[in-house]
């Protein structure tokens, strides 16, 4: 899995990369009084680090509050941790990478034919989450079947007895899989967990390259400075988002290691591609807005999809939720806090 995360990464860079070369340009003003290349290639560095260590502290957070008891995943606190990063990938999707995704593909630098005829990036967000679903319940279907014939072979699947407390209290109405074995219903629920992880990590990297490289490819020092500050806030928030959906997932630690990593590096990685690129790499050029405005807009699809159907319905119709009114209300709080600090965010990055 990380090394097909690794590979679509790859080839997300490289299409970017080809296509913004040698393609003509939609011009801006670059006459800038603030614009100071060596003055800006020092602090592109700094926040490069600083960029990093904000989001390994933002998704490891969730991860290390493991150790606290009350944060344990039976508690009711884990339960509003999640509702609170779940609130955050839900606006990541709606109030970052969808408007972006509009803004590029109707950008006034593209031609009047056929991307001001069109609202292209509803269409393919609106597409990808189809897909999404499509992907969801066809793996879902796989791996009921394969699981179900382990059964038969009399083999016991043991997966995290931590999950068991959360999927295994009473009703397993949510996704219907009612018919399953109780233990192979448990397996699955820690398999979509693993799946939805892995998913959303997918959907959050190119919203993150993709800022780095506007700041890696600028030399507007009057922007810089508090274009990283916002960047801070936005990976640590992120990545809380992201680490409250590792910490459900209970990958081994080597695993968490990688996902922790592969988050992180990302938009430093995006700046450190912006500044090698920053002679040939144009923000405004049709091709880099097409190709982008077409990532962000699957991106969006997926990450509505998930956060919609994968993190909030599946808890607050599961057992847990549904079992108390209480709970139901705290988690709402969770979920308006998360998606409304993601939102401010959006202010800026
Ligand atoms: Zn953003």
């Amino acid at each position: 899995m990380a090394s097909n995360l690794k590979m679509v990464s790859i080839f997300i860079i490289f299409t970017t990369f080809l296509c913004t070369k040698a393609m003509s340009q939609c011009e801006d003003a670059t006459n800038n009084p603030c614009n100071n290349k060596s003055k800006a290639l020092p602090l592109k560095i700094i926040g490069i680090a600083v960029i990093l260590t904000t989001s390994i502290i933002g998704v490891s957070l969730p991860l290390i509050t493991r150790s606290i008891p009350a944060l344990s995943p039976d508690r009711s606190l884990f339960v509003i941790v999640k509702a609170f990063a779940s609130g955050i990938i839900l606006a990541t999707g709606f109030m970052h990478v969808l408007p972006d995704s509009f803004d590029m593909l109707r950008s006034s630098c593209l031609a009047d034919n056929p991307w001001h005829k069109f609202p292209f990036a509803g269409f393919v967000a609106m597409l990808s989450a189809i897909f999404t679903l499509v992907v969801d319940s066809v793996a879902t279907s796989v791996y009921t079947m394969k699981n179900n014939s382990v059964a038969a072979d009399g083999d016991e699947v043991v997966f995290g007895d931590q999950v068991m407390a959360v999927a295994g209290g009473g009703g397993m109405h949510f996704h219907g899989h009612s018919h399953c074995q109780q233990k192979g219903a448990i397996g699955q629920q820690l398999l979509r967990y693993r799946v939805v992880a892995m998913v959303l990590e997918l959907g959050i990297i190119v919203h993150s390259i993709v800022i780095g490289l506007g700041v890696g490819a600028s030399n507007d020092v009057c922007t810089i400075k508090p274009l990283v500050a916002a960047l801070c806030f936005h990976q640590m928030f992120e990545g809380m988002g992201l680490g409250g959906c590792i910490l459900q997932a209970e990958y081994k630690t080597v695993k968490k290691v990688v996902m922790v990593f592969f988050f992180s590096i990302t938009t430093p990685f995006g700046i450190a591609l912006g500044i090698v690129l920053s002679k040939t790499y144009k923000e405004n050029s049709p091709s880099s807005l097409i190709t982008v405005g077409l990532l962000n807009a699957s991106s969006a699809g997926l990450l509505i999809y998930m956060a919609l159907v994968d993190l909030l319905a599946a808890d607050f119709m599961g057992p847990k939720l549904q079992g108390n009114i209480k709970l139901q209300i705290k988690s709402y709080f969770a979920v308006l806090l998360g998606a409304g600090g993601m939102s401010l965010m959006a202010k800026w990055a």
